[in-house]
């Protein structure tokens, strides 16, 4: 059962920072020299949208979840179930949104490696034709493969990179190199985009998770047989 009122302030979250906040921010780093550590302040937007964006799909799907605990067995500790729900769903916000800020890092490594930019050339994490050919083949795995995993990371793909790129579109365009640039995205177009992109995505990986869950019961099955 969706809570709504969650929905509404994970929504809320996502509109605010992917308006209001980006203006701000957008100022803000107009203002400052081109290698000012401040410049990051953008880069924590992305964070928050991507963040927020995976906070929906995980309210209304909630198989999109991350476990801490498998991740990091050693934090396996208490028995509140609420505690439980509670940290996987901060760590799936703080995975989301740790994924979205990394890939401006393509930046700081092109700088560090003083690597000398065209003019209109994009960072290697910014090409979107990638990412876009790995969420297809995720979603197309998913089935054969009997892999939840397969969604999660093309859910995740979907709301922190391309959300990531969306959000750029609108000062440069999308780069689906080799095939070529989209126009620059009016920003009205971005933000409808942004706030559409989480319902969409978890409504086909939802709709995915229900045909996988029927093979994913019987395989535990079998393994608790063995
Ligand atoms: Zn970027």
């Amino acid at each position: 059962m969706i809570s709504k009122s969650q929905l509404l302030v994970t929504w809320t979250g996502l509109l605010i920072s992917a308006w209001p906040l980006d203006i701000v921010v957008e100022n803000f780093v107009l203002r400052l020299p081109p290698r000012s550590l401040l410049r990051a302040t953008d880069t924590v937007v992305h964070g928050l949208i991507g963040g927020f964006s995976y906070l929906m799909a995980c309210i209304i799907c909630p198989d999109l979840v991350l476990n801490i605990f498998r991740c990091l067995p050693f934090l396996q500790f208490g028995s509140g179930s609420n505690k439980h729900e509670a940290l996987n769903t901060l760590f799936s916000f703080f995975v989301a949104f740790t994924i979205s800020s990394c890939i401006d890092l393509d930046h700081v490594i092109m700088d560090v490696m003083q690597i000398k930019r065209m003019p209109l050339q994009r960072g290697w994490f910014h090409l979107s034709l990638f990412p876009l050919g790995l969420i297809i083949i995720l979603y197309l795995s998913a089935l054969p493969f009997h892999s939840l995993y397969c969604v999660i990371c093309a859910t995740l793909s979907i709301l922190c990179i391309l959300s990531h790129h969306i959000r750029d579109g609108v000062h440069h365009g999308l780069d689906f190199y080799p095939l070529g640039t989209t126009p620059v995205l009016p920003y009205w177009l971005y933000i409808v985009l942004t706030l559409i992109l989480p319902i969409g995505s978890t409504y086909l990986s939802s709709s995915l998770i229900r045909l996988l869950k029927p093979s994913l019961e019987s395989l535990t099955e079998s393994m608790h047989m063995v």
